[in-house]
């Protein structure tokens, strides 16, 4: 890697752009290590470089390409963030900033491991591009994993796949998640890798061949009786590790996985994605159940596109992703999408967070306050912002955050803990449901309140998904005993 390569690309995109500054910052960051290997062999520099060269692919603003060329400067070399911040201004040095004061997080006790990762929520609240950063230099770590003892290799992968790929995966960055946890994938499980390596190559390549006659098909279709704009088709073979993953709930039966290889159509408008679901499903029926309008509905982390299964020809059944090119960016890049080029500028421009999408940083942060042990952040943190997560729909039509598995009790007390103290049943689209009811993607869930009632029930505690439903009901009983102590005292 080149800083001419990565010169080149910023200007086959923003023909108009000043270099000048990242010139500067390679020359900065050559001197500053100078004489410095990497474990693989390869001259210090090449890390920074594939680091700055994977932001310019994002398409991330100019401070935070500069900020990837300096972002080792200030931890392994001489020179300190006074020195980058008199050379560079406020805005990069205080984006390297963020990164250095994460320093390593590592597994070294969960007491040391929660605190890090506390620090990175901190740093993201504050300028959420530290967090692009910090995915950049793990990729190029992990692509240069083998040159590193198998201890440490197992522990970054998995940190990799523990950490980084969920919030890359909050964050709506879809790709980027794909792209390391298939990194780290086999240095974590080097037999099931392999294992998925063997039994999906030739099913690949099988796949993408039967695809190419169904481009062609839906190609000319809408060429002929359309008025569909189409930007891009193309076959997507899925990600090996959530190939993984779903064939873990598939019986390990590669025959039931229909998204093996997905065609992507890439439309110009809108109505154009609606458009070409009509004219795909008059080719070949569509598969029951399976049409998903995530335009109209998106998923809790943006995602927007149409998605349909059809018994294409002899009857094999074919998954269509269709979204405009604005969604299409959004998938990729997610919340990266919003820092698309900027001008470098010298002066320190804080760059507003959109609100809504990072309310979840907020709220991790917060109920990192509340709880007393480690042990329950770390728990809190997988179960309440790790896991999947679904939608649901109020009655008013709001849609509602939750985990995977939630139910109607984490529903009501995600609304409000009153909501929750008073529950007595709930609907599910319309139906009278058990409380222990797990919640599915776009359930429609209304909760049936009882004033008279005094509170839940102890039960309601092993129902409860999330921690946040399970804190207030405990909440509630440690109250209790406290008003009856008084009472037994005649207070
Ligand atoms: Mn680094």
């Amino acid at each position: 890697m080149t800083i001419d390569t990565i010169i080149n690309l910023i200007k086959s995109r923003h023909p108009d752009t000043d270099v000048t500054m990242l010139k500067l910052a390679y020359d900065y960051a050559l001197e500053a290590h100078r004489g410095q290997k990497r474990a693989s062999g390869d001259d210090y520099i090449q890390h920074p470089l594939e680091t700055a060269h994977k932001l310019v692919e994002y398409n991330l603003d100019m401070p935070t390409i500069i900020a990837g060329v300096l972002h080792d400067v200030p931890e392994d070399t001489e020179r300190t963030i006074k020195d980058i911040e008199k050379n560079f201004g406020p805005e990069v040095a205080e984006l390297i900033n963020g990164i250095t004061k994460l320093g390593k997080i590592k597994y070294r006790g969960l007491e040391r491991y929660a605190e890090n990762l506390r620090k990175m929520f901190v740093a993201m609240a504050e300028d959420v591009r530290v967090i692009f950063i910090k995915f950049a230099d793990r990729i190029n770590n992990l692509k240069t994993l083998s040159a590193l003892p198998p201890v440490k290799q197992k522990r970054i992968a998995m940190e990799t796949l523990e950490i980084y790929a969920p919030i890359a995966n909050r964050l709506g960055m879809g790709e980027l998640k794909g792209e390391l946890e298939d990194l780290s994938f086999p240095y974590v499980y080097p037999e099931e890798y392999k294992w998925i390596r063997q039994i999906s190559q030739k099913k690949y390549e099988e796949r993408k061949k039967y695809t190419e006659q169904i481009i062609k098909k839906v190609t000319k279709e809408l060429a002929a009786n359309s008025s569909v704009k189409i930007v891009r088709i193309e076959g997507r073979a899925k990600h090996y590790f959530s190939l993984y993953q779903k064939l873990l709930k598939h019986d390990r039966d590669i025959e039931k996985i229909y998204d093996l290889v997905a065609v992507r159509l890439i439309v110009e408008r809108i109505d154009d994605c609606y458009n070409a679901l009509g004219h795909i499903h008059g080719l070949w029926a569509p598969v029951p159940n399976r049409i998903k309008d995530y335009i109209a509905r998106p998923k809790p982390n943006g995602y927007q596109s149409l998605h349909t299964s059809v018994y294409a020809d002899d009857g094999r059944i074919v998954e269509f992703q269709i979204r405009t090119l604005k969604m299409h960016e959004e998938a990729e890049f997610g919340i990266a999408a919003h820092w698309t080029y900027k001008e470098y500028s010298g002066k320190k421009s804080s760059v507003p967070l959109p609100p809504e999408k990072l309310k979840w940083i907020k709220e991790l942060l917060a109920e990192q306050e509340k709880t007393t042990s480690p042990e329950n952040y770390l728990t809190t943190i997988k179960l309440d912002f790790f896991t999947s997560r679904i939608f649901v729909l109020t009655p008013h039509g709001d849609v509602i955050d939750l985990p995977e598995n939630a139910t109607p009790i984490d529903f009501a007390y995600h609304i409000h803990t009153d909501l929750g103290h008073h529950c007595a049943g709930a609907r599910v689209n319309d139906k009278i449901a058990a409380l222990d009811t797990p919640l599915k993607n776009g359930d429609m869930v209304e909760i049936i309140s009882d004033k008279n009632r005094k509170g839940p029930s102890e039960d309601w505690l092993e129902i409860a998904q999330t921690h946040m439903a399970k804190h207030k009901i405990q909440e509630f009983f440690k109250k209790e005993r406290k008003l009856s102590i008084f009472k037994l005292f005649g207070r």
